[in-house]
Parts: structure tokens; sequence; C-alpha cells
């Protein structure tokens, strides 16, 4: 081989037989440029066709080979001209039915002829069928044995069929039979007890007959493993470079005296957890630094994120830069305005608030003030940045409570940012905390905090769960709560398919609770309510002027009433953990005992009982995340299928989770000792398609 020549499985595919342009540019579509990337093109499931099954022993379902003698073949119209073929081999028999077929094909399948047919078998209304079988004559002189491998199926292709996927991968398993270059140290794979990256390919290609398909199915089998661990390593050596180099980037080193901060502290009615504390010291020190801060600071709800903001931004202000805070609803966003311009006017501070709601005039004026760099602090929804915003001299972005911000989103809030050359600090907030191994593999490019410790004299929210038909009793405990003074939320069913219906059935709702409690106050927000109406209702419930707030899940995040005691949850069989906990976490802020009615409607499936029953027995948010997972997968969790977070090609971070920790030790070990393979097994797992920004 010349110095020059790729290795086999770097060459483009075109040098596989049959391979032409137009069938290149097809594989291309799917990302599939060398032989390398057609290796890893892997089967979504296999067919076993290694064996023939007895027709008497089909099960509606199977995907089986049969063969048989043709008993009878007739063409039928019924709305369409059909043929109907009757096969059978002495243990049963099976009707194979087509919709379309040729003259030719009506005469092979003949009475009397022998027939191999692949296919699935379902119920049809002569008994089991398939429909469209692959078939050929079992009688003709060149009728081959059964396949001595199963049979992988490929994920649907655009153009490129099936049969034409596993010539190629044939070709490409022949082309590479040498090896493919195994860019993981054989002393790692020795300790892990895989097998080594051809043999791993090989077999998830081609599996023997007697491999264990379920163990397949699942995932799971060592060869399988062997590749999710390596795209995992991949994925997090990816991400590890991208906080290399993000590192590398510039940014304002934010290092004032701390002056705002200390006035900001005196004002407020309390001193700051221990675990506040130790976060808002550890986003001090990455802001004095010249590059950029990644950070995500987990905490449950309630842990008091919010102050640790205000804090950073004062810091970029006291600096001479700005801060922005972005909340994914305009509801949550007007809040935050609440609090940090309560919190920052008395210290002669400016923070403006930028919704959908702004518009006009007014909305460029206070555009035109930002951009000038006259307001220090700005407070929005996510819009803004996607509305190109501009400021003056952008220091520090705050993301809060955004569950799907993956590193897209990271990298694109970046870019966006970039003002004078210089990168802004960020800080992404987030209350859906994720067990410790998973946020270090889905966020190895961030900086992670934890508040773990909610503010004192907090009383854990008792949690109950109660049937739909007991309202009566519920709607006494409201009585009561009420009556000592505290306050309710009631949140409405989501209706997914209409905020009309759902605003519908929270009005019905409240007028039937105002109706059996007509001493309280009761009020009503929902979605489709005029931002001003809902901002004035929600003040007047902090300020106690009402009792019970009927509401639909816009109050899910961040809402923040200490007074409030109770919350009663309708329908919470259809919703997700995380926004049950969420919810919960409306109440138990301030010293009161408060609890949570969580009100289904019968039948409980199987696992919306298991979640209620997690909310029962935990208040701890990463208990409930843990549990969460357990229940979802990561994928939901996460929300990497919205995102892109990660897109993983054959490993799952939930399945393949006790991979995790030993991950990131071979991570440390190759960029210790290997460095020189990093480039190549990045380039083959995250390849062109999706890279993250310049990985
Ligand atoms: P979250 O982390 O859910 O965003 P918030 O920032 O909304 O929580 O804080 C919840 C409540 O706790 C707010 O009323 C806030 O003022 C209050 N709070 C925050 N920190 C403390 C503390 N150290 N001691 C007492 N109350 C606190
Ligand atoms: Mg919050």
């Amino acid at each position: 081989m010349s110095p020059a020549e790729p290795p086999p499985e770097l060459r483009p595919v075109t040098t596989l037989k049959g391979v032409g342009q137009a069938l290149a540019d097809r594989l291309a579509k799917l990302g599939v440029e060398t032989v390398q990337d057609l290796l890893f093109l892997l089967p979504l499931r296999y067919e076993d066709r290694t064996r023939i099954v007895p027709i008497g022993s089909l099960r509606p379902g199977d995907r089986a080979v049969v063969e048989g003698e043709i008993q009878l073949a007739e063409v039928v119209f019924r709305r369409k001209r059909t043929l109907l073929v009757r096969l059978a081999d002495g243990t049963g028999f099976l009707t194979l039915r087509f919709f379309y077929f040729s003259g030719a094909q009506q005469e092979q399948l003949a009475r009397g002829a022998r027939l191999r047919c692949f296919g699935e078998v379902r119920r049809g209304p002569l008994g089991l069928e398939i429909v469209h079988p692959e078939y050929r004559r079992a009688d003709a002189r060149d009728a081959q044995a059964t396949e001595d491998v199963l049979t992988p199926v490929y994920p649907a292709t655009e153009g490129v069929q099936q049969g034409r996927l596993r010539i190629l991968t044939a070709q490409a398993l022949l082309a590479t039979r040498a090896g493919v270059r195994d860019w993981l140290p054989p002393a790692l794979l020795a300790d892990l007890g895989l097998p080594t990256l051809h043999e791993a390919l090989e077999y998830v290609h081609r599996p023997p007959p007697d491999a264990q398909l379920a163990l397949l199915a699942e995932g799971r089998h060592p060869a399988q493993r062997r590749l999710a661990f390596e795209e995992l390593l991949a994925h997090q050596l990816a991400l590890r470079e991208l906080r290399r180099q993000s590192r590398r980037d510039p940014a304002w080193p934010l290092a004032p005296a701390g002056e705002l901060e200390a006035r900001l502290l005196a004002s407020l009615p309390f001193a700051l957890t221990q675990a506040q504390q130790r976060v808002i010291d550890e986003v001090r020190v990455d802001l004095a630094k010249p590059s950029p801060m990644l950070r995500l600071v987990q905490g449950d709800v309630g842990s008091g994120k919010t102050v640790v903001a205000a804090l950073a931004a004062l810091r970029a202000v006291e600096a001479g830069c700005q801060a922005v805070l972005m909340a994914p609803t305009e509801l949550l966003a007007e809040q935050h305005w609440q609090n940090l311009d309560r919190w920052l006017r008395p210290l002669g501070l400016l923070v403006a608030l930028l919704t959908g709601r702004l518009t006009g005039r007014a909305r460029q004026s206070a555009l035109d003030a930002i951009a000038a760099g006259d307001v220090p602090v700005v407070v929005g929804t996510h819009a803004l940045f996607q509305e190109g915003v501009r400021f003056g001299r952008l220091g520090l972005v705050v993301v809060d409570e955004q569950h799907r911000f993956g590193v897209h989103q990271r990298l694109a809030l970046r870019e966006k940012g970039l003002c004078h050359g210089r990168y802004p600090h960020q800080l992404i907030m987030t209350a859906t905390p994720i067990p410790r191994t998973l946020a270090m593999t889905a966020y190895a490019d961030l900086d992670v905090s934890v508040i773990d410790e909610l503010p004192p004299g907090r009383t854990p929210v008792a949690t109950v769960v109660m049937p739909e038909s007991r309202r009566d009793e519920v709607v006494a405990r409201i009585h009561g709560a009420c009556r000592e003074g505290r306050q309710a939320y009631w949140v409405c069913p989501l209706i997914e398919e209409s905020e009309a219906l759902e605003a519908q059935a929270a009005q019905d709702t409240a007028a039937a609770l105002a109706a059996a409690l007509p001493e309280l106050r009761v009020a009503l927000v929902h979605g489709r309510m005029p931002a001003a109406d809902k901002e004035r209702t929600m003040a007047r419930f902090k300020a106690g002027e009402i009792q019970l707030l009927v509401a639909t899940t816009v109050i899910e995040v961040g809402v923040d009433v200490a007074n409030a005691s109770l919350m009663v949850i309708e329908n919470s069989e259809r919703m997700g953990l995380a926004q049950l906990h969420q919810l919960r976490g409306r109440v138990g802020r301030g010293q009161h005992a408060s609890s949570c009615v969580l009100l289904y409607r019968p039948p409980l499936t199987p696992l919306a009982r298991e979640r209620l029953k997690v909310l029962r027995e935990t208040n701890d948010g990463f208990e409930v995340a843990r549990r969460d997972l357990e229940l979802r997968g990561p994928g939901e969790l996460l929300g990497t299928r919205q995102t892109g977070l990660m897109q993983l090609k054959v490993a799952d971070l939930m399945r393949d989770a006790d991979l995790l920790p030993r991950v990131q030790q071979a991570a440390e070990m190759m960029l210790a000792a290997h460095g020189d393979n990093i480039a190549a097994l990045k380039r083959r797992w995250i390849g062109a398609g999706t890279r993250y920004g310049n990985v």
C-alpha cells in the first residue's frame, strides 16, 4: 500500500462493487460516504431465515421462513383483483395474498409447485396469511439452502433496498476483513471484557444462527455493548473537546469588589443557605476568568436559584457589563422581572422586561436602550435571542428552567451573545435534576453545581393520591386551609389538543369551585388570558387577596407564593413525573405544613400508578428524577430527541447507564495516553452529519 492510500475502511463507497454515482448519492443522504460509514449503519433488528418453520407452529406476528406445496391458487375479485395461494406443508396451511402480480408470477404460483416464502404472518379472513411474501420456487434447480446467519434489517432508507444494503455491508466486511482500525487500546478492551471492533461489527451485521435474538433485540449483546461504549466515549471526548475549546475563547473577566452583591444580601430578609453560598462562590471563580463560564446549576424547586442568578448578574453589572435572564414562559419572565426589579431598584439599577407584550414604540425604545448599554439587566423569554436583541456589552446570560437546552442550543446562544469579540458567560439553571453519571455524560461540556439544600424552615409536602370521586373531601380541605389563612392552587387538566378547550374546562372548574366555596375569593389564570390579566391575577394571589387560584398548567414552573399550602392537581394520571414534581413545588415554600392532592380518574394504568406512588413516597427532586428515568428512559428526560443533545446510534443512556463511569475513565485515559486516536474516533461516530459546532 502506498503511504497516500487510505486504509480500506476509509475508502469511498464507490470503491465497492456495483456502487455507481447514483447509489453513492443516495447513500450520502444517509451520511454514508466511506466503507466505514457503511459498517456503522447498524441493523435495527434481525430476522431468522436460518431455519424453516413448520406452518402449524406459526403465530400471528411471526416473521418466518416456511416451505410447502401450493394446493390452490385463484384470482378473486373483492374490491380489488387479488391472487390467493394456499400453501401446505403437512403441519398446516397458510394463505399467501398478492394484490399486485404479473402474469408470469401467476404462472409460477401454480398448483403443485413447491415454494419457500418469508414474511410476516398475520390473521386473515381464511386463517393465517402472509401478504406479499418474499418467495422463490423450492423445486427449482437453483434452490438455495436457508441463510446461514441471521438476516439484518437496516434502518429504512430512501431508494436503497434492504437487499442492496445486505450486499453492500457484506462487501464492506469483506473489504475490511484484515480489521477495521480499532481506536480503543487493547488493554482497555481486555479490562472491559469486550470484543474487538471488527468482531463486534462482524457479529452485529451477521449474527450466527445460534445468536440470542432476545439479547440482540434488547441491545445488550457484548458486541453491541462494545459499540455503545465506543460511541459514548466518542461523544464524551467531543464534548470535552468543546469545553477545552471554549476555555480558549475570550470573555470579559468579571471580578468586581462585590459591593452591589453585599448591598443586595444586606437587604434580603434571609441569609443564603450553605449550598447557595457554595454555588455562588463557584460562579464567582468562573466569572473572574477571561474565558466564558459554562455552568449548569441544578437545584430542586424552591432551593433558591433566583437569588444566585441575581448575585451573578450584579457581578456582571458591577464589572461594567450587561446581564440577561431568560425564562421559558412570559409568566415566569414577569415574575423574575418583579423579583429582580424589587431587589435591584433600591440599588439604583434598571431592570427591563422584554416579552411579546412589549410592542411598537415602547419596544423600540427599550431595544435602543439595551443596544446602547443603558439597561444593565434585561429579563425576557427565550424568544429574546431568536429575535436578535443587540446588547451594548453583554457579560452574562442566565437561562432559567430550560429542560431542553442541549449542546446545540448552548452553542447557538454563545454565538448570538458574541459582543465586541467576547463571548458571554453562561449560567444555566434547572430544577430537573438528573443523576450524576448521566449529567457528566450529557453535560460533559459544562461544569455542574448543585444546590442540594432547601432554605431552612420548609416542611416537606405531604402528598396524597385520590380518585376524583372524592372531590368533596378536597373541597373541604381547601375550605379548611383558607380558613387558617393559607391559600390554595387547583390545577386543571392539560388538554393537549386545544388550548381553547383547556381554558374552557378551567373556567368551568373555577365557576364550580366558586359556587361550592362561596365565602372564598376564587380566581382563574389560563394560557389564553391576556398577559396583563394573568399578571394582575398573580399579583393579587401573591398579595393574599385571592385565596384559591384555579389554573391551567401555565403555573408549572417557578411561581412563588410562600403562603400557599395546598396544591390540588386534577387528572394527575395524565401528567409526567417531572411536571407533577414541579407543580407540587409551588407549595411548601413557607413555614406552613403543606400538602398536595393528586386527583386521578380511574382506572389507573400500571405506569400511572407507579408514577403517582413515586410522588407519594418522596419529595426529593433527585430521587423523583431517578425514578422517572427508570420509568421512562433518558431520551425523554433530557429531551434529547427534540434537541439532538446526544444523537446516539447504538448506545442508550438508560440501558447502558452502567457503562457511563467506565466511559468517563476511558476518556481520561485516552486524553492522557492516546490523544492521537481521538480525532479518528470522533470522526467515526459523530461524523459529518451531526457535528457539534466545530468539533
Ligand atoms: P427556585 O430554585 O425554585 O427557582 P426560588 O428562587 O423561586 O426557587 O426561591 C424560592 C423561595 O425561597 C423564594 O421566595 C426565595 O426568595 C426564597 N429563598 C431563596 N433563598 C432563600 C434562603 N436562603 N432562605 C430563605 N428563603 C430563601
Ligand atoms: Mg426558579
